[in-house]
C-alpha cells in the first residue's frame, strides 16, 4: 500500500467507527482503498443518502480528532470466530447479532495466515492492515457518493450499500483534486469526444465497442506511427495474429477456466463428422498465447535471443456493462503489445530499455508526472497466489529493482500484489491537470513460457525456456487516447492534431485562389492533413467554424499576403501570430510534425 492508500484505508475504518455512532446495528464488509479514495460496504435498514454526509462527516470529525492510535492485536482463528458471533467485529463493543459478513471472512481465511484485528479508539475490525499510526494522521477526508454492491460481488449474496470517500494528507491537497475534478469535466473525453467527432458508440454494434471516426482513425495512426518507428529503432519485429483462436490455446495459457467470466462466450462450431465434439472459438482477451505461438513456431537458439515480437493487437474482454465508461472501460481494445523473449542475462537490459521507451513517450507527450508502481511477491505465498519458483522471485525482482533505481524513475513498491507468474509494473501518470489514469502494465513471466513448453538451444547445446516480458508502454488505444483528450483538452500538438492546417482566403480574386491552391497542395503533397476553406462566408466566420474543430493552424490568405509571398499565421489558442514568409511557414509546420514538438 502507498501512503496515501494507507490514509484512504484507514479512513475507512473512521467511516464504519461514525456509523455505527449513529446505527449501531450496521453491519460492514469489506472496506478497501480505490483509485482516488476509499469505500467501505455496510448493510444497514436506513438508506444512506448524501443529506446523511454531513452528519456522518461529523462523527468522523471526532474520531480524527481524538487522534486515536491503529492498535494492532494478533488473534487465533478461535478467538476471532468467538469475537465474530459475539457481532464484536467492525462494532463497538458486544452487539447482539453476530458480525456476519466478518464470519464469513475469518473463517474463509487460509490456515496458517496470521489474523489481525485493528483497534481504534473503541472501534475493533478484522483487517490485514496497514493503516496509519493514528487516526489524527488523516489529514482531510470527504465522503463522495453511495452506490449499492453485492457481498462478494455476487448476485446471490445480501445487496450492501456502497459509502465512498476520498482522504489526503492535508486540506490543500484535497482542494487540488476537488478543483481538478471541476477542470476534468471540461475536458471530458466523453463530451470532447463527440464535439471534436473523434468516435461513437452504437447500440446495434454493441455497449463498450467503440466506433472511430476519421478523426479519431488519424489519432489512433498517428500513435501506431510513433510505436512502429520507435520499436523499429529499438530492435522489435512486428507479427499479426488472428482476433480468436480455439479453445485449447486458453486452457494451454490458463486463461480458461479463471479467466473465463472476462471473455466472451465462445462460438460452437458444429462437427462435421458424427461423434465429433464440438470446436469452440473464442475472442482474444489478450495476445501473448498467440505470440507465444510464434515464438515455438520456428526453432529458436541463443543467437535469436532477445527475440521483441510486436503486435498492435485487438483484444475483446466481457466486462460488466455496469464497468464500461467512455474509452476508459471498453470491451473491444487494440493494444500497444510486445512480448520480450530472452535470457535470465538478457533480462536486465531488455527490462531497461522498455523503461527507457516509457520516458521517451512521457516526454513527447508532456507527461511530466508519473509513478511506477512495482509490485512484488509475498514468500509465505509461494504455490499459491505465486508460482513456487522462490529463485527467480527474487532474482527478477532484484534486477527489477535495480533497473529502477539506477535509471532514477519514479516508483513505489508494492509487496504481495504481483502476478501470479511474475513481478508486474503498474504505469501511472498524471493528466495536465493532474488526474490519475492508469495506462500500462509491464509484468515479467517465468511461468506461462514452460507451460508452451517454449525453449531454446543453448551454446552448450541444451534446451533452455526463456523469460518473457510482456510490455506495453502506450497501453490499448482506446486508454490512451481518452487520457490524451483530456490531456491536452482536444488542443492536440501538430503532429498529432486530426485537422493540422486550414489555408483560409479572404476574398475570391482568382489570383488570391490560386495561391492559396498552391499553398495547400505543397502541405497535401507532403502528407500534411490540410484543408481548403474557399467559401464567401466573411473571414471571421470561417476562422470560428476552424477554432471550433480545434484545427491547429490557420494559414489565412488576403491580399496583401499574395503580393508579400506570404501567409498571416494563426495558431489555435494563441490567435494571430503575424505575417510570416511563406517558405518560412511551410518548413516551419513540416518540422514541428516531423519532430513531433508538443
Ligand atoms: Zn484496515
Ligand atoms: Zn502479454
Amino acid at each position: 500500500m502507498t501512503d496515501l492508500e494507507r490514509i484512504r484505508h484507514s479512513c475507512a475504518h473512521v467511516l464504519a467507527t461514525a456509523i455505527l455512532k449513529i446505527w449501531p446495528e450496521a453491519q460492514f464488509a469489506a472496506g478497501p482503498p480505490v483509485e482516488n479514495g476509499f469505500y467501505y460496504d455496510v448493510e444497514l435498514p436506513h438508506r444512506i443518502t448524501p443529506e446523511d454526509f454531513a452528519r456522518i462527516e461529523e462523527e468522523m470529525k471526532r474520531e480524527v480528532k481524538a487522534n486515536h492510535i491503529f492498535e494492532r492485536v494478533e488473534v487465533s482463528r478461535d478467538e476471532a470466530v468467538a469475537l465474530a458471533e459475539r457481532g464484536e467485529l467492525a462494532a463497538l463493543g458486544p452487539r447482539g447479532e453476530a458480525s456476519k459478513f466478518k464470519l464469513d471472512i475469518v473463517t474463509n481465511i487460509p490456515d496458517g495466515e496470521v489474523i489481525t484485528l485493528y483497534r481504534n479508539g473503541e472501534f475493533t475490525d478484522l483487517c490485514a492492515g496497514p493503516h496509519v499510526m493514528r487516526t489524527g494522521n488523516i489529514g482531510a477526508f470527504k465522503l463522495t457518493h453511495v452506490a449499492s454492491a453485492y457481498y462478494k460481488g455476487d448476485e446471490n449474496n445480501p445487496q450492501l450499500q456502497r459509502i465512498y470517500g476520498t482522504a489526503f494528507k492535508n486540506k490543500t491537497e484535497m482542494q487540488a483534486y476537488f478543483d481538478m475534478l471541476e477542470e476534468a469535466k471540461k475536458r471530458d473525453h466523453r463530451k470532447l469526444g463527440r464535439e471534436l467527432e473523434l468516435f461513437c458508440f452504437d447500440d446495434d454494434v454493441g455497449p463498450g465497442l467503440p466506433l472511430w471516426l476519421p478523426r479519431g482513425t488519424v489519432l489512433i495512426e498517428e500513435l501506431e506511427k510513433l510505436a512502429k518507428e520507435t520499436e523499429f529503432a529499438a530492435g522489435y519485429v512486428r507479427v499479426r495474429t488472428p482476433h480468436l483462436a480455439r479453445e485449447n490455446l486458453y486452457l494451454t495459457s490458463g486463461h480458461l477456466p479463471y479467466y473465463a467470466e472476462s471473455m466472451f462466450p465462445p462460438m460452437e462450431l458444429k462437427p462435421e463428422g458424427e461423434g465429433l465434439s464440438c470446436d469452440r472459438y473464442y475472442l482474444k482477451a489478450m495476445n501473448c498465447p498467440h505470440h507465444h505461438k510464434l515464438f515455438g513456431a520456428v526453432q529458436r537458439s541463443y543467437r535469436d535471443l532477445p527475440l521483441r515480437l510486436a503486435e498492435y493487437g485487438t483484444c475483446y474482454r466481457y466486462e460488466q456493462s455496469g464497468e464500461l465508461f467512455g474509452l476508459m472501460r471498453v470491451r473491444s481494445m487494440q493494444m500497444n503489445d510486445a512480448h520480450i523473449y530472452c535470457t535470465e542475462e538478457q533480462f536486465e537490459e531488455e527490462f531497461r530499455a522498455v523503461n527507457e521507451m516509457y520516458l521517451k513517450y512521457f516526454a513527447i507527450f508532456g507527461i511530466d508526472r508519473y509513478q511506477m508502481r512495482f509490485s512484488t511477491h509475498d514468500p509465505a505465498k509461494l504455490g499459491q497466489k505465486f508460482v513456487d519458483q522462490s529463485e527467480l522471485w527474487l532474482k527478477t525482482e532484484d534486477m527489477v529493482r535495480g533497473v529502477l533505481q539506477r535509471s532514477g524513475i519514479n516508483f513505489v513498491e508494492v509487496p504481495n500484489e504481483a502476478a501470479f507468474y511474475g513481478p508486474k509494473i503498474d504505469v501511472q501518470v498524471w493528466s495536465a491537470i493532474g488526474r490519475e489514469f492508469t495506462i500500462a502494465t509491464n509484468q515479467v513471466d517465468f511461468a506461462v513460457p514452460k507451460k508452451f513448453g517454449l525453449v531454446y538451444k543453448d551454446r552448450d547445446n541444451t534446451e533452455k525456456t526463456p523469460l518473457c516480458i510482456h510490455r506495453a508502454p502506450l497501453g490499448t488505444h482506446e486508454r490512451f487516447i481518452g487520457f490524451l483528450i483530456e490531456h491536452y483538452a482536444g488542443n492536440f500538438p501538430l503532429w498529432l492534431a486530426p485537422d493540422q492546417v486550414r489555408v483560409i482566403t479572404i476574398g475570391e480574386d482568382q489570383a488570391l485562389v490560386d495561391y492559396a491552391k498552391e499553398i495547400h497542395r505543397e502541405l497535401r503533397h507532403h502528407e500534411v492533413r490540410a484543408e481548403l476553406d474557399l467559401s464567401n462566408d466573411p473571414v471571421k466566420a470561417k476562422i470560428a467554424d476552424a477554432e471550433k474543430m480545434k484545427v491547429h493552424t490557420m494559414l489565412v490568405i488576403g491580399n496583401r499576403d499574395l503580393e508579400a509571398g506570404a501567409v498571416s499565421l494563426r495558431v489555435h489558442g494563441k490567435g494571430n501570430l503575424g505575417s510570416k514568409p511563406k517558405a518560412e511557414a511551410v518548413a516551419e509546420i513540416f518540422a514541428a510534425i516531423s519532430e513531433r514538438r508538443p
